[in-house]
């Protein structure tokens, strides 16, 4: 029977587990000190050896031919929408429901926001969702893989395609996540990709880059990366652009982590799964779901629940950490409170803000403390 073995919540000893926590993944990691030496006896602190390996490998490991190493991942979607050329005052469609790079970077390449409610189970785009938001004047759609979920991007870029626009990829929270076997990333015109340290590929600092098929758009984004002059040149300035490299510390780290990536989404995945089945009979919780013919990659392990706040008490006097992503849905932020949005426009997003709570999900979780979280939270709603 299941849970016969299952212990008592009382049986465990005090617990503390974090929400997350890098230290432990850098233990079982020593050869990271010696990439880092080897970079500074070599002296050479921007570009160079390390970041073209970089950006070649994450290209190759995706199967697409460009990738270009930026400071972050906010960077990587600022860049990709003015590389776009878009006519000033565009209108972007984004959802309502991400995180603020996706939607701050549209206003910053002097286009337009406009917010698109997520759908109810899976809390990423829809085709229906975007297309009642396309207008004349729409240029391109966000499409983000939120919490290592992939959007339905087929029927995203064929919407795109249908109407002339742009599809661009925030994968910030998905890498190697795959739609029908195929990396996300690789469907629309460029994807942005994060490398920030709580990411499931992530530097010690702050990293990100650009992908994209389109050897045009790429030139473009390595220039417009480096002050608006085509490297290698320095002083060749086409355009205005802004600094925004990627750092030959993070890419020599990067280059060691990338090889232990799909090890550790497996990990993550297994977590998922142990969470999917030991939280199943509690009726009060809402359980992530994964869309059919896809490869999550949990970034994020996110349950609902009516009682959120409570339970994230809770959890914290059980020692375990927790994280609301994210407390407000981005329209009704004081950021965007000029576009005078209300709650009947997005009614997903804005129910998700109520109820969304992260687990933990970090790969070096242990079993024992996978099982004491899901004890913790039976031993709440079961009172
Ligand atoms: C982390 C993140 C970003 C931005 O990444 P930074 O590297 O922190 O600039 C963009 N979009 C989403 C969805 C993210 O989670």
């Amino acid at each position: 029977m299941r849970g016969s073995g299952r212990k008592n919540f009382r049986d465990y000893p005090d617990m503390h587990i974090p929400f997350f926590d890098l230290t432990r993944q850098l233990q079982s990691w020593p050869e990271l000190n010696e990439t880092v030496r080897q970079v500074m006896e070599r002296g050479q602190f921007i570009g160079g050896e390390p970041v073209q390996q970089f950006e070649k490998n994450f290209a190759k490991r995706l199967n697409i031919p460009y990738c270009i190493g930026t400071a972050n991942g906010t960077d990587a979607l600022y860049l990709i929408l003015k590389a776009l050329q878009l006519p000033a005052g565009s209108e972007i469609i984004t959802p309502a429901w991400s995180c603020m790079p996706t939607a701050e970077t549209i206003v910053l390449a002097g286009h337009q926001p406009v917010f698109c409610d997520v759908d109810d189970d899976y809390m990423v785009l829809t085709p229906e969702t975007v297309e009642c938001k396309i207008t004349s004047r729409t240029r391109a759609v966000i499409a983000v893989h939120l919490y290592g979920q992939a959007a339905p991007v087929h029927q995203l870029k064929q919407l795109c395609e249908a109407h002339h626009i742009h599809l661009i990829e925030d994968c910030a929270q998905a890498h190697l996540t795959l739609e029908d076997g195929k990396p996300v990333g690789t469907f629309g015109a460029a994807a942005a990709f994060s490398f920030y340290p709580t990411k499931n590929l992530g530097a010690l600092g702050d990293a990100g880059c650009v992908i994209t098929a389109n050897a045009e758009l790429a030139l473009r984004i390595r220039m417009l990366a480096n002050h608006g002059s085509p490297p290698p040149e320095q002083y060749d300035y086409q355009s205005t652009g802004i600094n925004s490299r990627l750092d030959t510390i993070q890419a020599a780290l990067l280059n060691v982590k990338l090889t232990r990536l799909d090890e550790l989404n497996r990990k993550r995945r297994s977590i998922a799964e142990r969470y999917n089945y030991l939280l199943s009979e509690l009726n009060e919780i809402r359980l992530p779901r994964e869309r059919a013919n896809t490869c999550h990659t949990w970034h994020i392990y996110c349950i609902r629940s009516g009682r959120r706040d409570a339970l994230r008490e809770h959890l914290s006097r059980n020692g375990v950490g927790s994280h609301i992503h994210y407390p407000v849905a981005l329209p009704f932020t004081p950021a965007f409170a000029y576009l005078k949005h209300s709650v009947a426009d997005f009614p997903v997003a804005a129910q998700l803000a109520q109820e969304v709570l992260s687990l933990p999900v970090f790969p070096e979780l242990t079993p024992e403390e996978v099982e004491f979280i899901a004890e913790s939270l039976r031993s709440f709603l079961k009172a």
